[in-house]
């Protein structure tokens, strides 16, 4: 499977498709560049989501958040509290895992002594401002769809748009992943591409019930 992987690797950076960031300088963990032919893949694949799910349906509408959000959103959402991942470290080489990517053995040099799991926030901090004594303690969005609820007044006194109706955006997100691997399946920075459909909680059953037909209204 890593064999695999590592093709599949160098197979994306031959042809342009996808470059480990900052290369010549010996790169940095879960974060890479989209070359000419990967760039075109992504932007080809985000207008036809983009199309379908905006552009074509009336009951939606986009929005495009910022990365930098109040520091009280993370507080809000649970994210500075539970945003975690659970980390376990090799005794031997010293080198970690999440529980759940190791069997019994460790992947690296086949030792079965592990530490306990340890819990780590995935937020990235960052400070707003430059003066020492105004700087603002903040973070990088570890989801983008906080943007969409933060917006959605807004939304609705801007738009003609009354529940049930849609919110969509395509964004970086970014967590700090403890052990950031296996080419763009976990990396720090990323994009997430949402959709958030609001409703009545009384038409929870019927939307249920007729599944995808949620945005078309009888009128
Ligand atoms: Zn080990």
């Amino acid at each position: 499977m890593e064999d695999l992987l590592q093709k599949v690797t160098s197979l994306c950076k031959r042809r342009g498709i996808i470059f480990p960031n900052s290369e010549i300088y010996g790169g940095i963990g879960g974060f890479f560049d989209y070359g000419p032919v990967g760039v075109e893949m992504k932007n080809n694949l985000k207008r036809y989501w983009w199309k379908n799910m905006v552009d074509k349906r009336e009951d939606i509408v986009g929005i495009d958040g910022a990365i930098i959000t109040h520091p009280k959103v993370w507080e809000a959402s649970g994210h500075i509290e539970n945003f975690g991942d659970e980390v376990v470290e090799c005794k031997k080489c010293h080198q970690r895992f999440r529980p759940e990517d190791i069997t019994d053995k460790c992947p690296n040099c086949g030792n079965t002594e592990f530490t306990e799991p340890r819990s780590y926030n995935l937020l990235f901090e960052t400070e707003v401002g430059v003066l020492e004594n105004s700087k603002m303690k903040s973070y990088l969005r570890g989801e983008a769809c906080q943007t969409i609820y933060l917006d959605f007044k807004n939304v609705v006194d801007s738009t003609r748009q009354q529940i049930p109706f849609g919110i969509a955006q395509i964004g970086k997100a970014f967590r700090n992943e403890v052990t950031p691997n296996r080419l763009t399946f976990r990396t720090r920075e990323f994009e997430q591409w949402d959709l958030q459909f609001f409703v009545h909680p009384l038409y929870i059953q019927t939307i249920w019930r007729n599944g995808l037909n949620i945005g078309k209204r009888k009128e």
